[in-house]
C-alpha cells in the first residue's frame, strides 16, 4: 500500500533535483553516472519475458533503464515515503509498493516465473537482503551494488582471507561474480568508500541444500569461531563419519572453517544434522 505522503512535494522532473536532500538514515547515495547505471542494467539482461523488482529505485537512476528494456513486470520497493509517489507517477507501468525491503516476502517471487533482482542496496541492510533473497525467492539472476569490502567477501572461495559466513551462504544457493568496481565520486553524496558491483546466478533446485535453515545455523556457528579449527567448534557432534566424510574430502578436524567450500558445508552439516539444535 503506497503512502500518499509527499512532505517535500517532489515532482517526477525534480527526479536528479539537487533541492532533494538525501536522507543518511536510508542509505541514500544517489548514482549520478548514467554510463554505470547502464552497465549495472545491461548486466542484468532484462528480456520481455523477464519480471523485475527493484530494491530501492530512490530517484529512478537504474529504473529508467530497466523501464527501457520493457520487461512484463517491474515492481519498485521503496523505503522512502517521500520518493515512492514521485516513482508511481513517473513509472505508471510499475507496481510501486512503499516498504521496507527487510520486511518483503521474498517467497512471492516464485521460481521459474523469470524473476530477476536488482539494486544499488542501501549500505546497513544489504548483507542481511541477499542473505534472505538467495534463500527464499526463486530468482534466477540478482544484480546488486554494495560496498565494495560485501563485494569481495561475497564472491571469495573457500581458502580466501575474505571468505566468510555470508560467502558461504550465498553461494550455496548462486554462483557469484565480481563485475566491476565503482568509485565515490559518481553519486550524490559521496560515500566514504568504494563500492562493486555483483552478479548472481541462481544454482539448479538440485543443487541447493536440502535444509537451509539447518545449514544457516551450522555456517553461522562456524564462523562465530574462525580461527579455532572444526574438532574444537564442533566438539560435541564430531562422530566416525565425520572423520571419515572430512578425510574423503580431504579435510581434517583440525581444518578450519574458512577452507570449507560452500558444497562442504552441506555435507558436513549432513554429518551432524541429528544432533546439531537448531536453537543455537
Ligand atoms: N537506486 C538509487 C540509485 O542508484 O541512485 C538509490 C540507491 S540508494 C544507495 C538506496 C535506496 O534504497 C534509497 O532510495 C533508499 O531510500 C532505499 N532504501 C533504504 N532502505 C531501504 C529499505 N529497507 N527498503 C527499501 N528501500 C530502502
Amino acid at each position: 500500500m503506497l503512502s500518499l505522503y509527499n512532505n517535500q512535494g517532489l515532482k517526477p522532473e525534480c527526479f536528479v533535483s539537487q533541492k532533494y536532500k538525501a536522507k543518511k538514515s536510508l542509505g541514500q547515495n544517489f548514482l549520478q553516472d548514467r554510463n554505470i547505471a547502464r552497465k549495472i542494467v545491461d548486466s542484468l539482461s532484462v528480456s520481455p519475458d523477464d519480471r523485475v523488482i527493484e530494491i530501492g529505485p530512490g530517484q529512478g537512476a537504474l529504473t529508467e533503464y530497466i523501464s527501457e528494456a520493457g520487461p512484463r513486470e517491474l515492481v519498485l520497493l521503496e523505503k522512502d515515503y517521500n520518493l515512492a509517489p514521485v516513482l508511481e507517477e513517473k513509472y505508471p507501468e510499475a507496481d510501486v509498493i512503499q516498504a521496507d525491503a527487510l520486511e518483503f516476502d521474498w517467497t512471492k517471487l516464485e521460481k521459474g516465473q523469470g524473476w530477476k533482482v536488482v539494486g544499488n542496496l542501501p549500505y546497513n541492510v544489504a548483507s542481511k537482503l541477499m542473505w534472505d533473497i538467495v534463500s527464499l525467492s526463486g530468482a534466477e539472476i540478482c544484480v546488486f551494488m554494495v560496498q565494495h569490502e560485501v563485494a569481495l567477501r561475497l564472491t571469495a572461495q573457500s581458502g580466501n582471507r575474505q571468505y566468510g559466513a555470508l560467502g558461504a551462504w550465498v553461494q550455496s544457493f548462486c554462483e557469484t561474480r565480481y563485475l566491476f568496481k565503482v568509485p565515490p565520486t559518481v553519486f550524490r553524496p559521496q560515500p566514504k568508500i568504494d563500492s562493486g558491483v555483483v552478479k548472481f546466478i541462481s544454482l539448479s533446485e538440485d543443487e541447493k541444500p536440502d535444509n537451509p535453515q539447518g545449514l544457516a545455523k551450522l555456517i553461522k556457528y562456524c564462523f562465530q569461531k574462525r580461527r579455532k579449527q572444526l574438532g574444537n567448534i564442533l566438539k560435541s557432534f564430531v562422530s566416525d563419519d565425520m572423520v571419515r566424510w572430512l578425510e574423503s574430502e580431504g579435510l581434517s578436524l583440525s581444518a578450519r572453517p574458512e577452507a570449507l567450500s560452500p558444497l562442504q558445508f552441506q555435507g558436513l552439516f549432513n554429518c551432524v544434522k541429528n544432533d546439531f539444535p537448531l536453537d543455537l
